[in-house]
């Protein structure tokens, strides 16, 4: 199978050409893309690499679907709305029984999100995914990193640190209930990107990110752009664990903790809005039938302190956590 014969098989479909805000599709030397007059184009892509970014025994069904996941979370962060997106892949062979279900999980999520696979590059080489996805927002309504101010809620959307446990297991470092740890391995294979929330969250939230490195770490760029500090309360942000419901004997208090506060790959919006705008946060959850759950506040001291009920800061230092090696 040659490049263009793969391409024409798995990744060329003619009524996605038709979808809104693509003008021209694949086949030509550039797609051509017709956004909604005046808006601005977001425009984010990732690199995926085997073995850093995902274990080379992943289900490539759920590989294509995390592949552009993590793009279109980029998106959801901004509130942008997803208009289309290339794909440049370096495979090591034209392997039908690996590309088939790639392209399966890959386009049934870019369906699900009306956002169309409009061109690309095809290469021979060592396993490699990289996406660029394009979206629209109105000008000046981007959810930016640069706006928490003191006093604003911290909010965080879906749950938060399974995809670490499920990674943990893999690594050999903890062992899980098979219920569980299935449950978890979805949140690590198949994250769902929330789109619609960070689109409901313009002109309600004042700045956001998506999880993708630690709850943490992300949290850390948001307020060094924005020149502010936060407080988490632990019990809070512990709630954010889906799998204590299932699994809270099977891994240590201390260890929930640090998958959640410093875990990553598990894609939910963290965000910021004034207390004011609570009702209006819970409005946007709600439209977008996502939880959110509030875990502190945003401060003018620079720096994150993580609480206890009492108020008292937990002496550990979660950012640089690494238990695990
Ligand atoms: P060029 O050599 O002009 O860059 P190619 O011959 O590489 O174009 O690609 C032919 C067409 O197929 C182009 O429209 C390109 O965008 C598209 N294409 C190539 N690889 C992919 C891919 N992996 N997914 C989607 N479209 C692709
Ligand atoms: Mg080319």
């Amino acid at each position: 199978m040659g490049e263009f014969d793969l391409i024409d098989r798995y990744f060329r479909r003619p009524a996605a050409a038709a979808a809104g805000g693509v003008a021209l599709g694949i086949g030509d030397d550039c797609a051509l893309l017709a956004p909604t007059p005046g808006m601005q184009l977001a425009v984010s892509s990732d690199l995926l690499l085997e073995g850093r970014h995902f274990l080379s025994t992943v289900d490539p069904a759920r590989l294509g679907h995390k592949a552009l996941a993590v793009n279109l979370s980029d998106l959801a962060a901004c509130g942008a709305r997803p208009l289309a997106f290339t794909l440049a892949l370096a495979l090591p062979a034209a392997d039908e029984d690996w590309l088939a279900p790639f392209a399966r999980g890959l386009l049934a999520l870019a369906d699900a999100h009306g956002c169309a696979l409009v061109g690309g590059d095809t290469t021979r080489g060592p396993l490699a995914i990289c996406i660029t996805v394009f979206g629209e927002v109105p000008p000046g309504q981007a959810l930016l990193r640069s706006g928490a101010r003191a006093g604003d809620d911290l909010w965080v959307s879906g749950t938060v640190g399974d995809a670490r446990l499920a990674l943990e297991v893999f690594r050999g470092t903890l062992r899980l209930p098979a219920e569980a740890f299935e449950a978890a391995r979805l949140r690590l294979e198949q994250p769902q990107p929330r789109v619609a929330l960070g689109q409901a969250l313009r002109g309600i939230a004042s700045a956001a990110i998506d999880i993708s490195d630690g709850l943490l770490g992300d949290l850390g760029h948001v307020l060094r752009q924005s020149g502010v500090g936060a407080r988490i309360e632990a019990d809070r942000a512990l709630g954010l664990l889906a799998l204590r419901r299932l699994a809270a004997d099977a891994v240590p208090a201390p260890i929930q903790l640090d998958c959640v506060l410093a875990g990553g790959d598990d894609y939910e919006l963290a965000f910021t809005a004034p207390p004011a705008r609570r009702d209006a946060v819970l409005a946007a959850g709600a439209a977008a039938q996502v939880a959110l759950t509030r875990i502190g506040c945003i401060e003018a001291q620079p720096g994150v302190r993580v609480v206890d009920a009492s108020g008292a800061a937990l002496a550990r230092a979660f950012a640089s956590f690494d238990h695990f090696g």
